[in-house]
């Protein structure tokens, strides 16, 4: 059975970095037998230019027939000033909601080569092997109501709404605990839930479903803690689990200990493991078409692709060790050369793991 991909490069450096995980997938595709259709879509502030919305009728079908989506990034100045519905990332929070991608996981992985990038010693961060699981589909950013307003006495003001079902709770905990089980088996589940009542609801439902999970030693943590112990001695966790808000700050903060937003890819999964997959970054309009673009990130998330949506792990383990290879025999792009002098662009990057996977034929 042949695998549909539809591929979603976005806008500024998203086109460059998803044509290298194109040239993977094809070799992948040529050399090692995988079955696979890859299809193009646009989304974003490509999809408000060509097609009026940035997630088009025509791109949304795509994707409901595909078996998985690889993202570039959305988004840049060109389109901040128009109409709030218009904006590329609504049609990121659109896709994601449409397609009921509610389960975001995110790993931050130090590989060895890159532990003096970090911005922490080396020895807080070597070896670092985290998995924070953000839920994605509710929460503040997706509560109502929500809007800007005036006030009896006419001053303005934003307002928007915090709120999660226990069903929404538990769809996330399960899936956090599962993956906790397949791991080390420890799961921190981080809230508020000395302000807020939404996380004393979250934390009632983790410790409900705790019991289905024995292998699991679960833990709670308030936000601000969590943020704490992420820069003070983040390998005490193994995985971490929140809300939609929290999950958005922390997951960024976790990227930076790793020394680069261009090393880290993510997923987002439906109930049944269709899922999307992009690189944590956004769409860098600083360095677009300069060939300076990492694209490891995207390709590290056509590994998570193979191996979550597609059930392809020994693909997917191919092209991690591709990355590991090229890393190893000291390859760099400019975002993660640290002192090193001599750095690759973007598309000699692509090749260089093209060409570790030919290695391992
Ligand atoms: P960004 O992640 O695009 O860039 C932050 C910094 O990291 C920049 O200096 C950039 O050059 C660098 N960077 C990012 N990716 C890189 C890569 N692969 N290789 C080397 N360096 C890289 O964040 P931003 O500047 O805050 O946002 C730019 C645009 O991207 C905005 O329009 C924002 O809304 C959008 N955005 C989109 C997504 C998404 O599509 N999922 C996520 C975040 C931001």
């Amino acid at each position: 059975m042949s695998h549909r991909i539809l591929m979603l490069p976005g806008d500024h450096i998203g086109p460059e970095i998803v044509a290298e995980a194109d040239k993977v997938l094809r070799c992948l595709m040529a050399d090692f037998g995988l079955a696979a259709e890859l299809e193009y879509a646009n989304l974003g502030g490509c999809a408000v230019d060509a097609e009026g919305a940035p997630l088009p009728a025509s791109t949304l079908s795509l994707a409901r027939q595909s078996d998985a989506l690889l993202l570039g990034a959305v988004g840049g100045p060109e389109w901040d000033a128009i109409e709030r519905d218009k904006r590329p990332e609504r049609g990121l929070l659109a896709i994601r909601s449409e397609l009921g991608l509610f389960a975001n996981l995110r790993p931050a992985i130090l590989f060895p080569e890159l532990a003096d990038a970090s911005s922490l010693k080396p020895e807080v961060v070597a070896g670092l092997d985290i998995l924070i699981i953000r839920e994605l589909t509710g929460g503040i950013y997706f509560g109502k109501p929500r809007g800007i307003r005036s006030r009896d006495d006419g001053v303005r003001e934003g307002y928007n709404t915090l709120v999660y079902g226990a069903d929404e709770i538990e769809r996330i905990g399960r899936a956090a605990f599962e993956a906790a089980a397949k791991r080390n088996g420890r799961l921190c589940s981080v809230d508020k839930a000395n302000v807020l009542e939404s996380s004393e609801l979250w934390r009632e439902v983790m410790e409900g479903i705790a019991g289905d999970y024995p292998g699991v030693e679960l833990s709670h943590m308030y936000v601000d803690n969590a943020a704490m112990q992420l820069v003070r001695a983040p390998k005490q966790f193994d995985v971490m689990v929140t809300g939609n808000l929290f999950g958005d700050v922390l997951s960024d903060c976790a990227a930076m200990l790793t020394g680069s937003i261009g090393m880290l890819p993510s997923a987002s999964l439906d109930a049944s493991g269709r899922g999307l997959y992009e690189p944590v970054h956004g769409s860098a309009p600083d360095i677009a078409g300069k060939g300076l673009a990492n694209p490891l990130a995207t390709i590290l998330s056509v590994a998570m692709l193979l191996r979550y949506s597609l059930g392809e792990g020994e693909q997917a383990t191919r092209v991690e060790q591709a990355v590991a290879m090229v890393l190893a025999d000291g390859l760099r792009t400019a975002d993660i050369a640290g002192s090193q002098a001599k750095t690759i662009s973007t598309a000699a990057m692509g090749d260089a793991v093209v060409a570790a996977l030919r290695a391992q034929q």
